[in-house]
């Protein structure tokens, strides 16, 4: 097993990144096969359970009500509804159920409904993640007790380059976040997103802050920008169509997350769909071994079964046989 670090420099990460490519896969390659099977890929399906109208600005989002997107903003998904979206990933062959609400943070009048989908979810044998914003301590240990086993929130990219992304809450907002959620006992998931017009320092800075954190997130989504027009980065870069992330750039984020994140699910996310299969996998052989299946995102397209298909069958990769073990359940009900 490869040693677990926290105390990585912005040098060293960057050190890698400057590494002859082939150099750098080949690492990155040594340290999953050390720690995770290396033919195996895990399936996650993501549903929005409540979309747009959110109040915040992050300047990629499509949802935030500062963009001129289209996307209609609708309430909570009603509970059974989800848990039927749910029995259908399942069927599809999904390990892991991830589900977004976009808001600034949960209302203490929604927690009920998100307590009972949560629930549903774990007892149909999913793990489940949930993306809802801002928690604070309580609503984090109820969701904790509810037996979520996964929380997502992203940092999205290095301290510096995120607040010219997003202005309505700051980095250390989202990292007490991300401590309420430890504290609570919630496994981490948090990532980012890249080719924001951000630069390679700030991708070191990004990976920086993951792989330093006390305990790295167990789940490292790697986003590329998908740019919808009407955001403001969507129409910062249509103008600026060379701004779109290199493809050798972003496999190279993806090892540098390997390699510092050892043990983590490293999620290769949005922006999939306009990969090349070559790049996909590069990405893979990176140390990438966590997709979202199904031809949709929260709001944005996603590469589609079929095609998933084709090409893990052209890999010779496989769905992950064996999730880890279910967090264990707080609520006497659910105990495992
Ligand atoms: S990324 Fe999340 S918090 Fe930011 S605007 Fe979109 S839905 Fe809201």
């Amino acid at each position: 097993m490869t040693a677990i670090r926290t105390d990585w420099t912005r040098a060293e990460i960057a050190a890698l990144f400057d590494l002859p490519f082939t150099e750098l896969l080949f690492r990155a390659a040594s340290v999953h096969r050390e720690n995770h099977p290396p033919e195996q890929v895990q399936l996650c399906t993501l549903l929005s359970i409540k979309t747009g109208g959110c109040p915040e600005d992050c300047g990629y989002c499509s949802q935030s009500v500062k963009a001129d997107s289209g996307v209609e903003a609708t309430r909570l998904m009603d509970v059974q509804a989800v848990l039927q979206k749910a029995a259908q990933a399942k069927d599809n062959g999904s390990q892991r159920f991830c589900m977004g609400a976009a808001w600034r943070n949960p209302k203490d009048r929604d927690m009920p409904a998100i307590v009972e989908i949560v629930k549903g979810v774990r007892a149909m044998g999913l793990e489940t993640c949930m993306t809802l914003g801002m928690l604070t301590p309580k609503q984090a240990d109820m969701l904790a007790e509810a037996g979520l086993d996964y929380y997502n929130h992203n940092i999205d990219s290095s301290p510096e380059y995120y607040e010219r992304v997003i202005t309505t809450r700051t980095m250390a907002d989202r990292l007490d976040t991300l401590s309420n959620v430890r504290a609570a006992g919630i496994n981490v998931c948090s990532g980012g997103i890249v080719g924001m017009g951000e630069t390679r320092e700030d991708r070191v800075g990004f990976v920086h802050t993951l792989a330093t954190l006390p305990q790295h997130p167990e789940s490292v989504p790697v986003n590329a920008l998908v740019p919808v027009k009407g955001t403001v980065l969507g129409d910062m870069l249509a103008d600026t169509p060379m701004a779109k992330i290199d493809d050798i750039e972003f496999v190279r984020t993806v090892a540098v997350a390997r390699i510092t994140m050892p043990l983590s699910m490293v999620r290769l996310s949005a922006g999939r769909e306009s990969m090349s299969e070559a790049t996909q996998a590069l990405c893979f052989l990176a140390g990438a071994n966590s997709i979202f299946t199904g031809d949709k995102l929260l709001t944005a397209p996603n590469a589609g079964d079929d095609s998933d298909a084709a090409l893990f069958a052209k890999l010779g990769l496989t769905a992950l046989a064996q999730p880890e073990p279910l967090r264990a359940c707080r609520t006497p009900e659910l105990a495992e």
